[in-house]
């Protein structure tokens, strides 16, 4: 049989006066669902490894299209429960491997509304308002990275990826085909954007204390020929270390080249008074991209490219009569669809929005002050553990790590032991030629405790048996 049974009422709708009375009950089962998911999860994942993850999603899920449909809130519970069971969840504060953030409760609940009302952003008939927000809540993020600019605007995208290619697409149209120079350091989005753009082959500048090292920088630029366009990065994916950006910047104005600056990572350090400095020279850059999904607690996708005026913007500018008509833009209807390469788009900015509203500055800052103290708290715990070695105190919330004597294979088996028994999701990175655990702490709420309790879980050396006849320290 290919159609319900007569008689069988139509799903309904989200949107509308209706719309949140059918909500109701399926949030409710929603909710319960993830309650009880990650109840049953009991850790940061679920243990057993990716053959036992799949296996019990394929028990609970299938058939994925069944012939009869199983009515709404059993759908929602049987497969929000078995995602929230199998999630690896950025909440649980042993959940540090990667720029994973833990969204804010308060972004979440907007992003619902965002697919409620599901204003499409490449036309003001789809999105009255929320185009309207997503100006005013764009230029204000860019006023945060070019004060001084007079008219800063930024694109709303799906995160630093996107970001950095814009970035790289904008100077294109600007100078030609720009050879670009990044670190060796750098995240590696940018040197696969100029491959999309068909930009000469990047040059890398070696970076070996894990920030540009500027002499090679400088030799660089005086060899290479114009267009030149230098990639520097606030907050490195692997070390969390932030570029020399006003030497960077005064090399890029000695060589007449411009400047790109990637804070995906470090961006939201703007917010904080105690550490805003570090981020000094980023408004020298022609371009910003900043991503609120790591070290600003959205639920992805939340990236922005910042530029000092909206004039910069002008080469992303397209014509579709469907869309943006001549004269229903004369007439005055806002033409959007030079505000991203993409055309159907989400409201993105309305859980930013609500965020940055409900925190406010103070708010926002608190949680960057904690998410950086908690990261140097967790370098404290390694410095005092015998048998526990760290690459570096950390400049942003990236702690580099490992058990003094493991070698390479040591580590690597180290993070995987950990994510197949479930307790633990480190990452690891390269720095100095050797392999370390990596701890990037995202999650403001973390406590000392469950610092303590992360390196409990690490296998220590056994410790040496001191000599015979030595005194005791
Ligand atoms: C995460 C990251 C990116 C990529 O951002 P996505 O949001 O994953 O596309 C780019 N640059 C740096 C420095 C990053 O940390």
């Amino acid at each position: 049989m290919s159609t319900p049974p007569p008689g069988t009422p139509l799903p309904p709708l989200a949107g509308g006066a209706d719309g949140p009375a059918a909500l109701r009950p399926l949030l409710s089962a929603v909710l319960d669902a993830l309650h009880d998911g990650a109840l049953a999860r009991g850790g940061p994942l679920p243990p057993g490894g990716p053959d036992a993850v799949t296996e019990r999603l394929r028990e609970l899920t299938l058939p994925v299209l069944p012939d009869t449909g199983t009515g709404a809130e059993e759908a929602l519970r049987t497969l929000v429960r078995a995602l929230a069971h199998g999630a690896a969840d950025p909440a649980d504060p042993l959940c540090v491997a990667h720029l994973h953030t833990p969204p804010l409760a308060v972004a979440a609940a907007a992003d619902l509304a965002a697919s409620v009302l599901n204003p499409s952003m490449d036309s003001w008939d789809q999105a009255p308002a929320a185009s309207a927000l997503e100006a005013q809540v764009t230029r204000t993020l860019a006023a945060e990275v070019y004060p001084h600019a007079p008219a800063p605007d930024a694109l709303v995208t799906t995160g630093g990826t996107e970001s950095n290619q814009l970035a790289l697409l904008l100077a294109r149209e600007r100078h030609g085909p720009v050879q670009l120079v990044h670190g060796a350091n750098a995240h590696h989005s940018l040197p696969r954007a100029a491959w999309l753009l068909g930009l000469p082959e990047p040059v890398a500048v070696p970076a070996p204390a894990g920030v540009i090292d500027l002499a090679a920088l400088d030799a660089a630029l005086t060899d290479l020929h114009h267009p030149l366009l230098v990639a520097a990065t606030a907050g490195t994916t692997d070390t969390g270390r932030i570029d020399p950006l006003p030497a960077i910047a005064d090399l890029c104005a000695r060589h007449h080249a411009e400047l790109h600056i990637d804070a995906s990572y470090g961006g939201p350090l703007l917010f904080s008074d105690a550490h805003r400095s570090r981020l000094d020279g980023l408004d020298r850059a022609q371009s910003v991209t900043i991503d609120l999904h790591k070290l600003g607690w959205q639920p992805v996708a939340a990236g922005l490219l910042a530029v000092p005026a909206t004039t910069c913007l002008t080469p992303v500018g397209h014509q579709a009569d469907y869309l943006n008509a001549d004269d229903d833009t004369e007439a005055g209807l806002p033409d959007l669809l030079g505000r991203s390469l993409r055309t159907t788009r989400r409201p993105d900015i309305l859980k930013t929005a609500a965020t940055l509203r409900a925190l406010g500055r103070q708010g926002l800052a608190d949680l960057v002050d904690r998410t950086c103290a908690a990261a140097r708290h967790l370098a404290d715990l390694i410095e005092k553990t015998p048998g526990l070695e760290l690459h570096d105190r950390p400049t942003i919330s990236t702690v580099l790590f490992r058990p003094t004597g493991a070698t390479d294979d040591d580590i690597a088996a180290i993070r995987r032991t950990l994510l197949t028994q479930g307790r633990a999701v480190l990452g690891r990175a390269r720095a100095d030629g050797r392999l370390w655990l990596k701890a990037t702490v995202l999650n403001p709420h973390t406590t000392p405790g469950d610092l303590e309790t992360l390196l409990s879980l690490l296998p220590l050396p056994a410790p040496t048996p001191l000599p015979e006849g030595s005194s005791h320290r």
